[in-house]
């Protein structure tokens, strides 16, 4: 079974939910029934871009999380 990460704004955390292929993605938090926004994958995420991991990886030790808006 796929195992599907997904963000909720108001419960300020991330959860995982295993699906199978022909089950519909999750749409609403399971706790306060908020939308929820499917995270990448780290396998693809890793993808993008291409030039983060080949050095200062270990300066990034802090980084603001959720600042403003969804993007
Ligand atoms: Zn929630």
């Amino acid at each position: 079974m796929p195992l599907y990460e997904y963000a909720c704004e108001p419960c300020q955390s991330t959860f995982e939910v295993t699906q199978s292929f022909s089950e519909e993605p999750l749409k609403n938090c399971p706790k306060c029934g908020a939308a929820v926004k499917k995270l990448m994958s780290l396998g693809g995420f890793a993808l993008r871009g291409g030039g983060w991991y080949t050095t200062d990886y270990k300066k990034t030790s802090k980084e603001p999380k959720g600042s403003s808006s969804e993007g």
